[in-house]
C-alpha cells in the first residue's frame, strides 16, 4: 500500500480517537490573551537584557557555534556560561547541551553505560548491570532516556518505574536489587501538576544504598528555593557529589538550551560517551548569550522567583475560592482538576473566550477522569491580568465545568 496512505489511515485512527494534536501560531503578544500556559516564570522572554544578551553574541560570535562541542563548537562564551552556571547553582561542574531533552536523554543514557561494568564496595561488589528507578510521573524526556538506556544496555541495565513521590517504594527497589549499581531519577518539578518531589528523602535512600540521584531541575531553575537554585538547593543537597542536576534554559531564562549540573567525574562521561553531547551541534551563541544574560538578572534580582511562586499561589486561592478544584503546589504550575477530557478542553476554550490562554491535559498525560487546566503564574503578573484571570476561572465554574 501506499505509505502515505497508511499515514493518512494512522491519522484517522488518532482523529477517531480524540488524540490528533493541532499547531496554533501565535502572535508576538500572545493574541492580547493572558498568557497562563507558556513557561516564561519570571517574564523575561521579552526582557531587553536578554535581547541585548543574545544581540551582542550574535555581533561576536555569529548565528551559529558552527560545529559540535568537541570539534568547533565551544567558544569562550559556552565556558563562561557553564562557569557561571555551575557557581549559581553550586555545583561542582556544568556542561550545556542544546536543549534540556538531550541534556536528560545524554546523562541518564552515559551514567547507564559507565556504571555498567562490576567493581563497586560492599555486598554488591564485583556484580554489573544497573538499575535506574525512576517515577511513574516523570517527563516523556527521562522515561525516553530510560527506554534508550535499557536499549543500550540490554539485559545489563533494568528500569522499575515507582509510585509518583513514593520515596519509601524507591528505597525499597533499591534494597531488593541485584545490580552493581543504581541511578534514581526523578523530576524535581513534576511538569503536568506542580508537585515538588520528596528531594531530601530520595537523597538519602540514594546514599543509603550507593545510587546516584538524578534531579530534572527543569520548572524549578530560577523559581524555586534560595535566590531560584532550584529543589536540591532548598533541600540543601545541591552540591553533593552523589546528585546529578538537569535544568533547561528556556522556561525561567526563557532561552534555549539545557545543561547538567554535576561532578567532574559525570561530566568527563559525558564529553567522553555522551552520545547527544558529542553528536549534536553546540549551542548557538545568541541562546548561550541570552542564557548569561538571564542568569545575571537571576542573580541580580534574586526575589523574581518567589514573586512567580506567590502570584501563582494567588490563582489557586482564586480558583478554590470559586468552587474549583485547584491543587497548589509550591511550584509555579498549578492544575486544575476538571475530570473527563472532553470538558477540560471546554474549560480551555472558555478561558480563551474569557481572555486567558491556559494550558490543558488530558489522558495518558494523567489519569482518566483527571483532565486538568494546568495554569502557571509569573513574575510579571499584573492587577489587570488577576482581573481577567478572575473573570475567566469564573466563567469556567459557571458553566459548571469542574
Ligand atoms: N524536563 C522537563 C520536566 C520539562 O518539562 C521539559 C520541557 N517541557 C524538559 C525537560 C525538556 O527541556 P527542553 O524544552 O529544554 O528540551
Amino acid at each position: 500500500m501506499d505509505p502515505l496512505e497508511l499515514l493518512r489511515q494512522a491519522a484517522a485512527g488518532r482523529a477517531a480517537a480524540g488524540l490528533s494534536r493541532r499547531l496554533t501560531a501565535r502572535g508576538p503578544d500572545h493574541d492580547g490573551l493572558v498568557d497562563l500556559a507558556s513557561n516564561d516564570y519570571l517574564g523575561l522572554c521579552g526582557d531587553e537584557r536578554l535581547a541585548a544578551g543574545a544581540s551582542e553574541a550574535i555581533r561576536k560570535w555569529g548565528t551559529g557555534s558552527t560545529g559540535s562541542r568537541l570539534v568547533t563548537g565551544t567558544t569562550t562564551l559556552h565556558a563562561e556560561l557553564e562557569s557561571q552556571l555551575a557557581e549559581f547553582t553550586d555545583a561542582p561542574a556544568a556542561l550545556v547541551f542544546s536543549s534540556g531533552y538531550l541534556a536528560n536523554l545524554t546523562v541518564i543514557t552515559a551514567l547507564a553505560a559507565g556504571l555498567g561494568t562490576p567493581g563497586g564496595a560492599g555486598p554488591l561488589k564485583g556484580r554489573g548491570g544497573v538499575l535506574v528507578v525512576s517515577d511513574a510521573g516523570n517527563h516523556a524526556s527521562l522515561i525516553d532516556a530510560c527506554r534508550l538506556a535499557r536499549t543500550q544496555g540490554g539485559a545489563g541495565v533494568r528500569v522499575a518505574v515507582t509510585p509518583h513521590r513514593d520515596a519509601g517504594a524507591v528505597r525499597r527497589a533499591l534494597a531488593s536489587r541485584e545490580e552493581g549499581a543504581a541511578i534514581v531519577v526523578s523530576d524535581a518539578v513534576f511538569s503536568v501538576d506542580g508537585a515538588l518531589a520528596p528531594a531530601g528523602e530520595l537523597h538519602a535512600a540514594a546514599r543509603e544504598h550507593g545510587a546516584l540521584l538524578v534531579l530534572d531541575e527543569a520548572h524549578a531553575f530560577g523559581v524555586i528555593g534560595p535566590g531560584g537554585r532550584g529543589v536540591a538547593a532548598a533541600a540543601q543537597i545541591a552540591a553533593e557529589p552523589d546528585v546529578i542536576r538537569t535544568v533547561t534554559l528556556s522556561k525561567a531564562a526563557a532561552g534555549q538550551g539545557g545543561a547538567v549540573l554535576a561532578a567532574p567525574e559525570v561530566i568527563t562521561a559525558l564529553v567522553d560517551t555522551g552520545r547527544g553531547f558529542i553528536f549534536d551541534t553546540g549551542l548557538a551563541p545568541p541562546s548561550v548569550g541570552a542564557a548569561l544574560a538571564a542568569l545575571q538578572v537571576i542573580v541580580t534580582e534574586p526575589g523574581l522567583g518567589a514573586r512567580a511562586l506567590a502570584n501563582t499561589a494567588r490563582l489557586a486561592g482564586l480558583a478554590a475560592g470559586l468552587g474549583l478544584r485547584a491543587k497548589p503546589t509550591g511550584a509555579a504550575v498549578l492544575a486544575i482538576v476538571i475530570g473527563e477530557a472532553g470538558q477540560a478542553v471546554r474549560a480551555q476554550q472558555i478561558c480563551a473566550g474569557h481572555g486567558v490562554r491556559a494550558g490543558c491535559f488530558r489522558p495518558p498525560s494523567v489519569p482518566a477522569g483527571q483532565a486538568c487546566l494546568r495554569l502557571t503564574g509569573r513574575a510579571d503578573m499584573t492587577e489587570g491580568d488577576f482581573a481577567v484571570a478572575a473573570r475567566a476561572l469564573a466563567a469556567v465554574r459557571e458553566h459548571s465545568v469542574g
